[in-house]
């Protein structure tokens, strides 16, 4: 009889132990966060994308072999705007636009025209995204799920359009948060900024220097994105934005050397949900600027 109670409780205790087991495993699941259920990664400090604006030549001359060279994702914003049809002197063409693709580089659409989207224009936007499609269609190359606001305008007004266009991520300048003349700007807080409101955390400008870049950077920590901006290198179309060789080869290397991780604006997918918005897009950029105008400008001080 001893040996017969000893061996019950002893069932008794390990059918005890798997229900427990599998109550504790359907609990977990029904717990798990948002991010672990899509398999999302964290976001691990040191994370930079790397975005080019306006389809300049140089962005095949110059910078794609230094991408290569240190095996940095980046992606390039395409438009058929100034007199990319005519001069091909300071504007890619679609082969060479094709080659990017081809290089394993994300190709983001910048609106056939770069055409500022406002509400009175926001109408337009449909076309304008579908005349980029078109051309990558074309070329073999995939539908953009990027976009770049041409022109430092937005409107929320165009949410809808460039999710109906498979727009995972669009990114914005630094404003309106920072002067657009300053070209600095806020790193990506994913869950606070709107996926179609991305902040540039730099915009690079003729002037910029290494501190410049560094000031953008070092943002990118606790859980925040640096998102660079940078027009042609050099930029013999648009002189206000344009970043000279040997300085984008130094800024490069300050990235290579401590060791950031550097992507396309589509690799963000593997870090954050594009379908987790915030109810107020508005509500992060007010509060940056009211931390501003207080005087707190340190970037790094909107710890939450
Ligand atoms: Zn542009």
């Amino acid at each position: 009889m001893k040996t017969w109670n000893r061996w019950a409780i002893h069932c008794g205790a390990l059918l005890l132990f798997v229900a427990l087991f599998r109550a504790g495993m359907a609990h977990g699941q029904v717990d798990l966060p948002p991010a672990a259920a899509l398999n999302l990664t964290p976001i691990p400090d040191k994370l930079v994308v790397l975005t080019f604006d306006d389809s300049s030549k140089s962005h095949f001359t110059i910078v794609r072999p230094l991408l290569i060279k240190y095996g940095f994702k980046a992606t390039f914003f395409i438009t058929e705007g100034f007199d990319f049809p005519t001069n091909k002197r300071e504007y890619m063409s679609w082969d060479e636009i094709k080659q990017l693709h081809n290089d394993g580089f994300e190709i983001g659409n910048h609106t056939r025209d770069h055409l500022g989207i406002t509400d009175n224009t926001v109408v337009q936007l449909d076309e304008q995204l579908r005349g980029i499609e078109q051309r990558c269609q074309e070329h073999g190359i995939p539908a953009p799920i990027t976009f770049a606001w041409p022109g430092n305008a937005t409107t929320e007004k165009g949410f809808s359009v460039l999710r109906q266009h498979g727009i995972r991520f669009a990114r914005r300048g630094g404003a309106p948060e920072y002067p657009y003349e300053a070209g600095r700007g806020f790193a990506y807080e994913p869950g606070q900024d709107h996926p179609l409101l991305l902040p540039s955390a730099g915009d690079a400008r003729p002037t910029w220097t290494l501190d410049d870049l560094t000031q953008a950077v070092e943002q990118a920590k606790d859980g925040r994105v640096a998102i660079l901006q940078f027009h042609g290198v050099p930029d013999t179309a648009h002189s206000w934005v344009n970043t000279p060789q040997e300085n984008f080869a130094a800024l490069m290397r300050y990235l290579a050397v401590h060791h950031y991780q550097v992507l396309a604006l589509r690799d963000l997918a593997k870090y954050v949900d594009s379908d987790r918005v915030p109810e107020d897009a508005q509500a992060i950029i007010r509060q940056r600027k009211q931390m501003l105008s207080a005087g707190t400008d340190k970037t790094d001080s909107l710890d939450r």
